[in-house]
């Protein structure tokens, strides 16, 4: 069976609607809350300019880490969960085909406008497009063109989609795959891209 991303979207916009008293979400065995995107964009490319030019690449792989950290875990607790179960498992033919369910889950949280698997090399690379990242969008409008990629959230998930299926059993497998942002919106490119590869450290 083919995955239908639309089916596992509707169920999580459906099931965002819970929220108990603080706003916390709990849906597919994680505790999600919603943000505003501008926040969020606020928080990392501020934290770019505080650590200064000299800095960046530091600030760059802080950043990327901490989104490959959280997407390690948090897609880890989705795929254990009962709606995963029920709804995903059941659509799934091999293990690649989690990387079809990870990406229709991480475009219902609305971390992408519309997301595409370009190329999937089972254990090697995993090759996908976004078409309105939120990271792109907020920096163009805060900060104009960028210089280099600016989807660091997604470039940390797309390493940890990877992660999961390919490294070590959790929670060991953090960190085997890292990717690369070859085409970024911020940068003027029409699109974002994104290449998740195994690390050569
Ligand atoms: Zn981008």
């Amino acid at each position: 069976m083919a995955i239908d991303s639309l089916k596992i979207m509707r169920a999580i916009m459906e099931g965002s609607k819970i929220r108990d008293e603080k706003g916390i979400i709990p849906l597919f065995g994680v505790y999600l809350s919603l943000y505003f995107t501008s926040y969020y964009n606020i928080v990392s490319f501020d934290f770019l300019s505080r650590m200064g030019k000299r800095r960046a690449e530091e600030a760059e792989k802080l950043l990327i880490g901490a989104a490959q950290e959280c997407g390690y875990s948090t897609f880890h607790g989705i795929r254990q969960s009962w709606e995963w179960e029920e709804l995903v498992q059941p659509m799934l033919e091999t293990v690649d085909d989690q990387i079809e369910g990870f990406l229709a889950v991480a475009t219902a949280f609305g971390w992408g406008g519309e997301i595409e698997v370009i190329d999937l090399i089972p254990g090697n690379r995993l090759h996908f497009r976004v078409h309105e990242s939120y990271e792109s969008a907020g920096y163009l409008k805060r900060l104009g063109i960028a210089e280099v990629g600016k989807c660091y959230m997604l470039r940390g998930v797309a390493a940890a989609f990877m992660d999961l299926l390919y490294g070590d059993a959790y929670p060991d497998g953090c960190f085997t795959f890292s990717a690369i942002e070859p085409f970024c919106r911020a940068k003027g490119d029409t699109f974002c891209e994104f290449i998740a590869e195994k690390s050569s450290t």
